[in-house]
């Protein structure tokens, strides 16, 4: 199993961190949890392509999550040609109607969509990528998810469970992946210090969880309990007794030298496992980081 950091930012406009994007290689399958606006570009920087991608997972459905998604779908089945099956998308509701406004009949790229179906010259690019016409419209394998639910694959299951972050208005899920090759927990957006969160991630050797903000800047006590800060995710990485933890989701006003050596220094008082400030593009071991003897 292969870890790679996609995307460690947010929202915020950022060159250095791509919004959420995390992919996993494992066996034969190439997995995304989720796809925010930058990810997809660090995913052909990691060396994939959306061809590659057998199955995504959307943790929830905030744009910095997911707006790649549509880049993902529609690259995928436009190189793909028909030839690869069909992505297998598992994300909280509505992305369903989502996926049906985006991709379906009058949905947002029907033009686009039709255009490349019905253009001889559009099919004669398929044909030539080894497609066989009539061309079919992109059509993700959808399912809408809940917590408790386990998605199984050829050699990991997959874990939903539920985050602390912005219900009722968006579902928030985090997710568990076990094989025989070790085990990770994502948090997704999970603010606070999730019981959820902390159960789904018992005894994980990765634990990758957003640090939003860095302890007592929140704007206000709602925000905490939303977004999270660095104390309270080294109570979840301690209370779920996890190998690693992979900190991520970053602001730049946490993300500055210094700051960052006070912050890890206060985590480490609390949580003595590895502590991991992630990076974009960052590979993460699965069983902690390699000691190096010295020399
Ligand atoms: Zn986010």
């Amino acid at each position: 199993m292969k870890i790679t950091l996609l995307g460690t930012g947010t929202p915020s406009p950022s060159l250095k961190r791509q919004s959420s994007g995390y992919l996993i290689e494992i066996g034969d399958d190439v997995i995304v949890m989720d796809h925010g606006p930058g990810a997809h570009h660090r995913l052909l920087e990691a060396g994939k392509q959306s061809t590659d991608v057998t199955h995504a997972f959307l943790s929830h459905l905030h744009y910095d999550h997911c707006l790649d998604y549509p880049r993902l779908v529609l690259q995928r089945w436009d190189i793909g040609a028909d030839l690869v099956p069909d992505l297998k998308v598992f994300a909280p509701a509505p992305i369903k109607r989502m996926t049906e406004q985006l991709f379906g009949d009058g949905g947002v790229f029907d033009p686009d969509i039709t255009a490349r179906v019905k253009h001889q010259g559009s099919i004669d690019i398929f044909e030539a990528r080894g497609g066989k016409a009539p061309r079919k419209r992109p059509a993700p394998e959808v399912t809408e998810i809940k917590p408790g639910d386990v998605i199984k694959g050829d050699s990991w299951t997959i874990t939903v469970g539920e985050g602390s972050h912005v219900q009722p208005y968006l579902e928030c899920y985090g997710f568990r992946l076990d094989s025989d090759e070790g085990s990770l927990c994502y948090s997704g957006d999970s603010g606070a210090v999730c019981p959820e969160i902390v159960k789904l991630a018992t005894g994980v050797d990765v634990l990758i969880h957003m640090t939003h903000y860095r302890t007592g800047t929140e704007p206000t006590q709602i925000y905490r309990a939303v977004c999270g800060n660095h104390i309270d995710t080294a109570h979840v990485a301690k209370q779920a007794g996890v190998r690693t933890l992979v900190m991520t989701h970053f602001l730049e006003q946490i993300d500055q030298p210094g700051v960052r050596e006070e912050i890890l220094r206060e985590m480490m008082q609390i949580y003595d496992g590895n502590i991991i400030w992630g990076e974009d593009l960052m590979e993460i071991p699965i069983k902690g980081p390699m000691m190096v003897p010295m020399l």
